[in-house]
């Protein structure tokens, strides 16, 4: 409609995307052969929002090619599941996590595991037997680990994902429920389908000292989860104010930079177990 330049010009941008879209499958693919080379997790600490001592922390996966650097996990995780390479690597993270969190719970034997869960890897009959063959290997006992996946997976799939909670509940873990209240039928699935923990996402955070309709949100949801067993995490916690706001509202854990940005393995160790 704006004539024949503004075409051009969007042709060439979706150009330029895709060829940097295969680049880096390729590239993706070779750091798995290569034995996960320029993989790694990192561990961001979830605190109790009561005490702020830690509880646990997720594992959030790290990518850094040698070509164009550090990539966020929201542009190559998409890629690695369009390509099917989600399912080494998801099980390599699931695995490095483990170990981990075998070392910390020596430590505190409360510590949890959270592992995100693609929702790839959920299509895979496997997974499952994986998840618990890695679980009783690494010595953790399953109560301390959790598994998030996210609301708008879980909306769409709820036949399928009532089997998978059922089977991951019955072997011990517990099921997070990431991204609450981004998707289109939050309310509907905590009534079908309720998770053990219900993970607030940030965007109900951050203007939560001035928006009447976020904080109203944050405190209505840990009152309908509170009645029905839910526990409930807040995602995104930066500042102290932000803290204070959401304070009385009753949250049990709190994830946020205001606690602890993700960090690798051996920082996150240095700075809360030596
Ligand atoms: P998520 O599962 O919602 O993870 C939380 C994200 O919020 C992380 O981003 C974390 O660094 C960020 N975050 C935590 N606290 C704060 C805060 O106070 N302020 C701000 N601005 N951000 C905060 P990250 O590590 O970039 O990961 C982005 C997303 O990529 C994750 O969102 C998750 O959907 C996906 N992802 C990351 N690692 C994995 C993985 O191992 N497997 C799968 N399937 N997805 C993953
Ligand atoms: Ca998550
Ligand atoms: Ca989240
Ligand atoms: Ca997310």
């Amino acid at each position: 409609n704006k004539g024949k330049n503004q075409i051009a010009f969007f042709s060439e941008k979706i150009l330029i995307g895709k060829t940097r879209q295969l680049d880096l499958t390729e590239l993706l693919r070779e750091s798995v052969e290569r034995g996960f080379k320029d993989f790694e997790v990192y561990y961001q600490m979830q605190v109790n929002a009561d005490t702020r001592e830690i509880k646990g922390a997720e594992a959030l996966a790290r990518w850094k090619c040698e070509k164009y650097g550090q990539i966020p996990p929201d542009q190559f995780i998409p890629i690695l599941e369009e390509s099917g390479l989600i399912m080494p690597v998801g099980r390599w993270i699931f695995e490095q996590a483990l170990d981990a969190c075998a070392h910390w719970i020596k430590k505190d034997p409360d510590f949890v595991i959270s592992v995100n869960l693609s929702y790839v890897q959920l299509e895979d009959a496997g997974f499952i037997d994986f998840m618990e063959q890695a679980v009783l290997n690494s010595g953790v006992p399953p109560a301390n680990v959790v598994v998030e996946m996210t609301e708008s997976y879980i909306a769409s799939n709820i036949n399928r994902v009532e089997g998978i909670f059922d089977r991951i509940r019955s072997f011990g873990m517990k099921i997070a429920m990431d991204d609450f209240g981004t998707g289109y039928s939050s309310l509907g699935i905590l009534k079908k389908i309720p998770a053990d923990i219900v993970k607030i996402d940030r965007i109900f955070v951050r203007d939560v000292q001035t928006s009447h309709f976020d904080l109203t949100f944050i405190k209505f949801i840990v009152e309908l989860c509170h009645d029905v067993g839910i526990e409930v995490c807040l995602e995104g916690v930066e500042t102290e104010d932000e803290y204070e706001a959401v304070k009385p509202h009753d949250v049990d854990f709190i994830q946020g930079y205001l606690f602890g940005k993700p960090v690798p393995e051996n920082t996150f160790e240095e700075q809360n177990f030596s």
